[in-house]
């Protein structure tokens, strides 16, 4: 049977006149084609044929030869003897789900030759078996269109999360817990630098964090599973060519019945962010010419003095430092305070913290179980150590330096300093390359 859908347009199916007109117009092609006379297309309902169009002359006899079609095989095809239908064809169409839905006949006063008749009955199955062809194509294409359309539109997505991934340098993964199998997104491989293709086991991908950020993100991944939550840590990784990495990671637990099976989340490579941050807090906290702790560093820890507990203040000023600076130029002034620097680094290994708090000006916190003498031993020891002639630029030249000394704890920041400040004072006073201490007012 051929199916019904092989006179219709689905363009037309919700308008009923254009629907009709165009039904119409196809059933009078067919006619013209098959050279008949007339024909009428009838949905076949249980109370009989309900006609949708008719062409030319239809009466009572082609009424009776449809009856005898619905009856017979299809196509049925009579020849003569009725008038008004010297020849019939009957052809019954499917519905969709293959039941008989329509009955097509086509009609002509004139009789035909028992040849032409079953030939004509055979072209006009054929037309519309054809047309029913032409009509599933243009279906399929349509929906090969559809999906080329669909995919395209994928590939598109693809790409995006792909650009986007690279530029975030994130990565998607999952790790299916029954196996341990792991999945990657394009982006988790490019962090390591291992080849896209590569398939990725849990062993292969520890060996590349170093061995604290292993044991911290199995702590942390081990904690997470067991109690179906998520985590969420910075590791640092070597990667497979041999860069060291700092990467994010966050992962989530999904559970079934409170137990957990599956473990995703995401890998963001943050070298760059982890590097400007430690610049960053190492310039608010440091000097950058000597690497010492730097002013704003040593005034938090006068503000914290409870918490520090020093045993006391050492302030180291260069003398005539001016001088340098105007006598051999300011890079070797420059030289002069690293060399400097280091000299008081090395002269107070068990200080709580030396800090250069001014062009030419340190400062000591010493650890609060130094002695009174230790204290006076390290004032008198720093203005040695800085005396000692020093090589800079092809000169040699002779540094000094005074240091103002307060000793013991319980001081209120704004004392200390002061304090610090006038034995400073005192030993400039007293001809500079020497060291003073506060003596409290009795
Ligand atoms: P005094 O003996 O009284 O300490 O006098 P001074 O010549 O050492 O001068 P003072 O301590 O009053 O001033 C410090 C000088 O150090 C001022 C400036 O010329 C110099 N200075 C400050 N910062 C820098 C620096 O970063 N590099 C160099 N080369 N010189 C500096
Ligand atoms: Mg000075």
């Amino acid at each position: 049977m051929i199916a019904a859908e092989a006179l219709y347009s689905d363009n037309h199916r919700s308008d009923h006149e254009v629907h009709q007109s165009a039904l119409a117009l196809r059933l009078e092609r067919l006619c013209v084609l098959l050279g008949v006379e007339g024909g009428r297309l009838s949905t076949i309902a249980a109370a009989g044929l309900i006609p949708t169009v008719t062409l030319g002359e239809y009466g009572p006899d082609i009424a009776a030869l449809e009856a005898a079609a619905l009856e017979q095989p299809s196509p049925f095809v009579q020849n003569g003897p009725c008038p008004r239908a010297g020849f019939y064809i009957g052809l019954v169409l499917a519905s969709a789900d293959g039941r008989p839905a329509m009955l097509l006949s086509l009609f002509d006063a004139r009789p035909r030759s028992a040849e032409v008749a079953q030939s004509t009955a055979a072209v006009a199955s054929d037309v519309l078996a054809a047309a029913l062809v032409r009509r599933q194509q243009a279906v399929i294409e349509k929906q090969q269109a559809v999906i080329a359309d669909y995919e395209a539109l994928e590939e598109q997505r693809r790409n995006l999360f792909d650009r986007a991934s690279a530029t975030a340098k994130v990565g998607v993964w999952q790790c299916d817990l029954s196996d341990n199998k792991l999945f990657w997104t394009n982006g988790v491989y490019d962090i390591f630098e291992i080849a896209r293709t590569t398939p990725v086991t849990r062993e292969l991908t520890l060996g590349f964090y170093k061995p604290e950020s292993r044991i911290a993100m199995e702590a942390a991944r081990a904690q997470a599973i067991a109690n179906c939550t998520d985590f969420s840590l910075n590791v640092e990784i070597v990667t497979a060519t041999g860069k060291e990495r700092w990467v994010r990671l966050t992962g989530a637990v999904e559970s079934r019945n409170g137990v957990a099976h599956r473990i995703f989340g995401m890998k963001q490579d943050i070298t760059e962010e982890k590097l400007l941050g430690d610049q960053t807090r190492y310039l608010a906290e440091f000097d950058v010419m000597t690497g010492l702790a730097n002013r704003a560093q040593f005034q938090s820890y006068l503000q914290d003095l409870g918490r520090h507990r020093i045993g006391g203040l050492l302030l180291v000023d260069l003398d005539g430092f001016k001088q340098v600076n105007d006598t051999y130029g300011h890079a070797v002034g420059d030289a002069c305070i690293r060399e400097a620097a280091l000299r008081l680094k090395a002269s107070c290994q068990s200080a709580v913290l030396v800090a250069r708090i001014g062009g030419d000006e340190f400062a000591v916190l010493t650890a609060s179980n130094c002695t009174a003498q230790e204290v006076e031993a390290l004032a008198a020891e720093i203005v040695r150590t800085i005396a000692e002639p020093l090589e800079c630029a092809g000169h040699v030249l002779n540094l000094g330096a005074s240091v103002g000394v307060v000793q013991g704890s319980g001081w209120l920041a704004e004392d200390l300093f002061r304090n610090a400040d006038a034995a400073l004072y005192a030993a400039k006073a007293a001809g500079r390359n020497t060291s003073r201490t506060f003596k409290p007012a009795a």
